[in-house]
C-alpha cells in the first residue's frame, strides 16, 4: 500500500491532488470514497475532497505533497460503484471528477465550515478544522488518537437547524409595493425568483443593508424568517397532505382494483427482465389515461421483494409528489424518499447521508437530480414521461438524465423502465430496431375513450377579438352550462408578450438579454423571462423617453382576465403558471382546487398538460396550436405533437367523452392529421423519414459547442473566426461536420455574448475530440467560455 491519497477537490481548482496520510491519524482510517478535508495554496485553507483512490500511485518528481487534514467521516459516504459512476461522467463531459462531485452532492456535504466535538473526560469542546489546522502536532496527534477511538465526532456543517435561518415568502405580495421601499422590493423579488433562501445567502446577493428590509418584510408577515425545522413545510412545495386531501388529488383507491390484463402483460415482462441477467432496458408505451402507474407500482413491489431498491423519476417536481402519495398508498409500510428541487438543501442532505448508510432496499422517487442519490441496491429505474425535456439538465452539469440512467443501470446489472404515450423519437426508433423491447397498454383504463380532436383555423381572428375563436367560446360555454369543467393550454406567461412604444415604435426590452420584456399585469412588473430581471411598470421608452405603452400578444394573465368577463357571470377561472404557483404549497392548492370542482376553467401553460388527472374535464382548448412549430429546433414537430397530445390527453378521462380544439393558424401542417388521431406510430413514421432525408439524430449524433465571453471583450470576434477554422479542420479529418458559427437563440445573456456551432457526426467520440481541439486553443484567462453540450434540448 502506498501512503499516498488521490483526493478531487469539490470547489474550484476541482482537480485531482496526491496527498500524504498525515502522522497524527492512523494510516487505516483513510478509505477510498470518504470526504476529507485537506490544505489548498500556500495560505493552506481547508478544501473539501474525495477520496477517489487511497492507494494513489506516487506522485511525479519534485511535486511537494501536503499531508491531508482530516477525514469527515469514518465510513465511507460514497461506494466504489458510485466513484465509477462520477468517473464516467466525468470522461463523458470532459470534467474533472471533483467538478462532477461538486455538482452532484449536496451544498451541506460539500462546505469546509465543519466543526469537531470532542468528547472525553470533561466537558465536551467543539473546534473548528481551521483551528485544528493551526494547531501543534502534539495536539493533533492527541485529536488524532481520539478519533480513532471514537471520541471525536464531525458535526454536521452549515445547515444544522439552529443555526441555519431560512426566508421564505409567504403570500402572494400585494405588487406593487411602496416603490419608496427598494430595498423591500429587491428582497421580495429576490425570494419570489429564488424560493427558501438562508439568510446568509440573501444578504449575500442583496447587500448587507438587506437585513433592515427582511425583517420589515417579516414584520408585514410577507417574508417568514426561521430555522429550517419550522419552516420546513413551507418551504417545501409539497406540504404533507392528510389521507382526505390525497384522496381528492389522485383518484387513485388501488387497494380495490385488478390489473388489466394489459397492465398484467406488461408487469409479467418487466418481472421477467428484472430475474434475468441483463435487463437492460425497456419501453412501456400507454397511452393517456392507459393506467402507467398501476403497472410502475406493480414493478416496485416486486422489485422490493427481491431484495432490491427502486427508483421512480418523474419529470415535474408535482407530478414527482403525486407519484409518491400513490407509492405510499398502494405499498404502505415500504421505506419511501422523496427527493426534488424544492426541497431545502439541508432536507436533501439528509437523505442523501439516509441513503449512502443504509444497506436495506427501498423506494425513492423525485426529480432527474434524484438519478444521483446513492440507493442501496438498485433493482429497477422507472423514468415517467421519458420524451419530457426536463429530464435534461442545461445548466452547470450538462446531462440528459436518460442517458445517465442508461448506464447507471447498465453497470448495477439492473431494470430501466422508460414510459411514455409519446416517447421521444430516438426512443421509438431504438425500440422499432429491436433494441428495446417495448409493452403496450392501448386502450385507456376505465372505458375513457380517446377525446375527439377538431381543428379550429384562427387565420382571419383579429386580435382585439381575444385568443378564442367564435367557436371555440361557444364549445367552452356550453361545457359550463352543463356543469362540466374545461382546460385552456397557453404556453405563454405573462400578460402581454410584447410591449411597444406607441410614439417610437421600439419593443421594451431586457438591459441584459435584448430579449423583449414581458408584461406582468398582477406585479405591474415587466420581467425577462430569461434571465428574472423586472423593472417596474410604467416604464418610459428607452429611446424616445415616452410613456405610451401598447400591451401586444396575449399571455396566461390576460387570457384568464378576458375570459373572466367573455363567460356567463359566476364562472370561476383558475390559471396554472410559473407565476401562480410560486408560492410554496400553491400548485397543489390550485389542482385540488380544480379537482374539486371549484372553479370551472382551468387555464395554465405546459405544467397543466403533465400527467394530471380530472374525470370532468370534457374539453380542452388549445389556444395556440401554432407556437412550438416555428421554433428553430429540428424537434419542434416532436415537442408539438407530444405537448398538444399529452394536453389532449386531459379530456374525457372520466365516463364522459372529451373534446379538444386545436386553435391554429397553418392548418396544412402534417403534425395535425397524427395529432387528431392521437396516431404516436403514424406520426413517428413520417418524422423519421423526415429525419433520414435531412441527416437528423437518430441518424448522426448532433451537438453544440456554446461560447459566450463579456460584451466588451474586443479579442471576442477574432477568437471566434480561429476557432471555426481550427474545428472546421480537425472535423474533416474525422468525419465531423462544423456549422456555425453562429449567434444562440439568447444573443445576450447576462452580460455576455453567445455564439454556438452545430456539429454533427457518426459518434461522441470524434466529436468529443474536436470540442477537446478548441478548448485546448482556446485563451485560459476565463473571458472566452466554451461547452459542449451533448444532444441539446434547447437548439
Ligand atoms: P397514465 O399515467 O397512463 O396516463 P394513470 O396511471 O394516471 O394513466 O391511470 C389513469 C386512471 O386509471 C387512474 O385514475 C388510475 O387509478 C386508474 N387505473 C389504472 N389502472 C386501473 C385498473 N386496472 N383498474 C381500474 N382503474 C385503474
Ligand atoms: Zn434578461
Amino acid at each position: 500500500m502506498s501512503t499516498l491519497l488521490s483526493i478531487a477537490l469539490l470547489s474550484p481548482p476541482y482537480t485531482n491532488l496526491t496527498y500524504a496520510r498525515p502522522a497524527w491519524l492512523p494510516g487505516s482510517l483513510w478509505q477510498t470514497g470518504m470526504r476529507v478535508a485537506v490544505p489548498l495554496g500556500k495560505s493552506g485553507g481547508l478544501r473539501v475532497g474525495v477520496v477517489m483512490d487511497a492507494d494513489a500511485p506516487q506522485a511525479p518528481e519534485g511535486v511537494e505533497i501536503k499531508e491531508a487534514m482530516w477525514p469527515l467521516e469514518r465510513v465511507p459516504l460514497l461506494t466504489p460503484e458510485y466513484l465509477e459512476m462520477v468517473r464516467q461522467l466525468a470522461v463523458r463531459h470532459l470534467l474533472s471528477a471533483g467538478e462532477v462531485l461538486g455538482s452532484l452532492l449536496p451544498a451541506g456535504l460539500r462546505t469546509s465550515q465543519v466543526r469537531l466535538r470532542v468528547l472525553g473526560s470533561g466537558k465536551p469542546r467543539t473546534l473548528y478544522l481551521k483551528e485544528v489546522a493551526k494547531a501543534s502536532l502534539p495536539e493533533r496527534t492527541h485529536l488524532g488518537e481520539a478519533w480513532a477511538t471514537g471520541n471525536v465526532e464531525v458535526l454536521d456543517a452549515g445547515f444544522d437547524a439552529e443555526v441555519q435561518e431560512v426566508c421564505v415568502v409567504t403570500q402572494d405580495p400585494p405588487w406593487p409595493v411602496r416603490p419608496s421601499a427598494k430595498r423591500q422590493i429587491e428582497v421580495l423579488e429576490y425570494l419570489w425568483d429564488n424560493g427558501a433562501v438562508s439568510r446568509k445567502i440573501l444578504l449575500g446577493q442583496c447587500g448587507a443593508q438587506a437585513s433592515q428590509a427582511l425583517n420589515a418584510l417579516a414584520e408585514r408577515g410577507l417574508v417568514a424568517v426561521g430555522p429550517l425545522e419550522s419552516l420546513s413545510s413551507l418551504a417545501c412545495s409539497c406540504p404533507v397532505q392528510t389521507e382526505e386531501d390525497a384522496d381528492a388529488l389522485l383518484p387513485m383507491h388501488d387497494a380495490g382494483f385488478v390489473l388489466t390484463p394489459a397492465q398484467q402483460e406488461a408487469v409479467d415482462e418487466f418481472t421477467g427482465a428484472l430475474d434475468s441477467e441483463f435487463p437492460e432496458t425497456r419501453l412501456l408505451f400507454g397511452i393517456t389515461g392507459s393506467g402507467k402507474t398501476a403497472v410502475y407500482l406493480e414493478l416496485a413491489a416486486r422489485t422490493l421483494q427481491r431484495r432490491k431498491s427502486v427508483l421512480l423519476l418523474a419529470p415535474e417536481v408535482a407530478l414527482a409528489c403525486k407519484l409518491e402519495r400513490a407509492v405510499r398508498a398502494a405499498l404502505a409500510g415500504s421505506d419511501v424518499f422523496l427527493f426534488h428541487g424544492y426541497q431545502s438543501a439541508a432536507e436533501r442532505e439528509r437523505t442523501f447521508r439516509a441513503l449512502a448508510s443504509r444497506e436495506a432496499p427501498c423506494i425513492i422517487i423525485g426529480t432527474r437530480s434524484a438519478l444521483f442519490l446513492p440507493v442501496p441496491q438498485l433493482g429497477a429505474l422507472v423514468l415517467d414521461e421519458e420524451h419530457d425535456g426536463s429530464f435534461k439538465q442545461d445548466e452547470r452539469l450538462v446531462y440528459q438524465a436518460k442517458e445517465v440512467a442508461h448506464f447507471r443501470m447498465q453497470q448495477v446489472k439492473g431494470l430501466l423502465v422508460l414510459g411514455s404515450a409519446t416517447p421521444d423519437i430516438k426512443t421509438f426508433h431504438a425500440a422499432r430496431q429491436g433494441l428495446i423491447p417495448l409493452a403496450r397498454l392501448a386502450e385507456r383504463v376505465g372505458g375513457g375513450t380517446l377525446p375527439d380532436v377538431e381543428l379550429v383555423d384562427i387565420k382571419g381572428l383579429s386580435p382585439s377579438d381575444g385568443l378564442l375563436a367564435p367557436k371555440s367560446l361557444a364549445a367552452l360555454k356550453d361545457v359550463i352550462s352543463k356543469g362540466e369543467q374545461a382546460v385552456i393550454l397557453l404556453n405563454r406567461r405573462g400578460y402581454a408578450p410584447l410591449m411597444y412604444c406607441l410614439d417610437c415604435g421600439t419593443v421594451a426590452r431586457c438591459p441584459h438579454c435584448e430579449i423583449g420584456l414581458t408584461y406582468h399585469k398582477g406585479r405591474e412588473r415587466l420581467v425577462c423571462h430569461y434571465c428574472g430581471y423586472a423593472t417596474p411598470y410604467p416604464v418610459t421608452c428607452s429611446s424616445c423617453k415616452g410613456l405610451h405603452y401598447l400591451p401586444m400578444g396575449e399571455g396566461t394573465e390576460k387570457l384568464e382576465e378576458g375570459l373572466v368577463h367573455a363567460l356567463p357571470p359566476g364562472t370561476k377561472v383558475l390559471r396554472l403558471d410559473r407565476d401562480s404557483t410560486r408560492r410554496p404549497g400553491r400548485m397543489e392548492a390550485i389542482l385540488e382546487a380544480f379537482g374539486k370542482g371549484e372553479a370551472q376553467v382551468l387555464v395554465g401553460t405546459q405544467m397543466l398538460s403533465k400527467g394530471h388527472h380530472f374525470p370532468n374535464v370534457t374539453l380542452a382548448i388549445i389556444a395556440d396550436g401554432d407556437l412550438g412549430l416555428n421554433l428553430p429546433d429540428y424537434r419542434a414537430a416532436e415537442r408539438t405533437f407530444q405537448l398538444l397530445v399529452q394536453a389532449s390527453g386531459r379530456a374525457g378521462r372520466g365516463e364522459k367523452a372529451g373534446r379538444v380544439f386545436i386553435q391554429t393558424r397553418d392548418p396544412a401542417h402534417y403534425c395535425w392529421e397524427f395529432v387528431r388521431s392521437a396516431d404516436y406510430e403514424g406520426f413517428f413514421d413520417e418524422e423519421i423519414r423526415r429525419r433520414e432525408r435531412r441527416r437528423y439524430p437518430p441518424f448522426v449524433k448532433l451537438a453544440l459547442v456554446r461560447a459566450s465571453f463579456p460584451i466588451d471583450w474586443e479579442p471576442g470576434a477574432g477568437w471566434l473566426d480561429s476557432l471555426t477554422l481550427l474545428a472546421r479542420e480537425k472535423g474533416k479529418a474525422s468525419g465531423v461536420l462544423v456549422l456555425g458559427h453562429t449567434p444562440s437563440p439568447l444573443p445576450l445573456l447576462r452580460g455576455r455574448k453567445r455564439f454556438q456551432w452545430a456539429f454533427k457526426g457518426q459518434d461522441w467520440t470524434s466529436i468529443r475530440s474536436v470540442f477537446h481541439e478548441m478548448r485546448v486553443a482556446a485563451p485560459r484567462d476565463g473571458k472566452l467560455r466554451l461547452a459542449l453540450d451533448i444532444d441539446p434540448v434547447n437548439m
